[in-house]
């Protein structure tokens, strides 16, 4: 996924489903877009259309999903379609939406990676920028945290730990391509304990939960009909979730992220420490765009960024 240039879908393609939450039918396109354009939701509403950018400075909640908000108008559950988009490289496009909730698909990111591959991808004439991380960043706790650290390629551990005899201490590590995107990470569907289930129902959250997508835990075993699809795919989902929470950074990220029983708040807390200590990363790429927009971020205007190297690989 690391090419030299930004990318983009090459048509628009249209999905729809339930929201996992609301329980709302909605439609989702995903759409090309220009260079440095981001990823942008978008909603129409009478006769104009309100906007939304995928990044930190819009996260409204963390609480079950990731919510995004702007110029009054909010999207639940953003994580799996934007994980698609990431984990496959897309660093343009635009995401229209008739409601307020991504359709839950099958509860993984799949659905999306097919549309996309549907599309097609497209190399846009500008090179990505990348962040690449010199010094570590920490936040949590001794028994859930993340961290990221120096590396030469984007990488990320992820460990989990639950009390059920199909869980139990579950450690995924992913690096970075779209191969292993598509082969073991877009699949993993999202998961939920069945003690759990009555509890969201009874706050009105989970309205368009099912068997169809949500792994649902009961004490014993797991109630699909559908078998797991990884022995692990507990932990998979949980670096599904992660790779759509960093998108919310804007721009790729070099270095190894190691996170332990961690979740939606914690991805984009790191995602906000990470514009909040400029000193422990540099730019690598064209600068103009993103270290405007970075420097608007975090309030600075001393990031520097260094060209890429004509033979660079990530
Ligand atoms: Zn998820």
């Amino acid at each position: 996924m690391f090419g030299q240039r930004q990318q983009t879908i090459e048509q628009t393609i249209s999905g729809s489903g339930v929201g996992l939450h609301s329980g709302r039918h909605s439609k989702v396109s995903l759409s090309p877009a220009p260079v440095d354009n981001g990823i942008v939701f978008r909603r129409k509403v009478n006769s104009h259309v309100e906007t939304c950018q995928a990044s930190i400075r819009n996260l409204r909640s963390t609480e079950l999903c990731t919510v995004l908000g702007s110029n009054g108008f909010q999207i639940q559950t953003t994580e799996h379609v934007l994980s698609a988009l990431w984990g496959l490289g897309i660093d343009n496009a635009f995401i229209d939406i008739d409601s307020e909730e991504v359709p839950a698909m099958d509860g993984s990111a799949a659905p999306f990676a097919k549309l996309i591959r549907l599309a097609g991808i497209l190399p846009q004439e500008r090179p990505k920028t990348y962040l690449k991380i010199v010094e570590p960043i920490h936040i949590g706790d001794g028994n859930r945290g993340i961290s990221i650290l120096p590396a030469l390629f984007p990488k990320i551990t992820y460990t989990i730990d639950y009390d059920h005899e199909l869980i139990q201490q579950q450690t995924y590590e992913h690096e970075w391509s779209t191969v292993d995107f598509e082969a073991n990470i877009a699949h993993a569907r999202t998961f939920a304990f069945s003690h759990e289930v009555e509890a969201l129902w009874a706050r009105g959250l989970g309205q368009g939960g099912s068997l169809d997508n949500t792994i649902v835990f009961s004490d014993t075993g797991i109630m699909n009909e559908e078998a797991l699809r990884f022995p692990d795919e507990c932990v998979r989902h949980k670096v599904l979730d992660l790779i759509g929470d960093l998108s919310l950074l804007g721009i790729h990220v070099i270095g190894h992220i190691v996170a332990k029983c961690s979740g939606h708040q914690l991805h984009t807390q790191l995602v906000q420490a990470i514009l909040d200590n400029p000193e422990a990363w540099t730019l690598i790429g064209p600068p103009e765009k993103h270290v405007s927009e970075l420097a608007d971020l975090i309030g600075k205007d001393d990031i520097h960024a260094v060209p890429v190297p004509a033979n660079a690989a990530f």
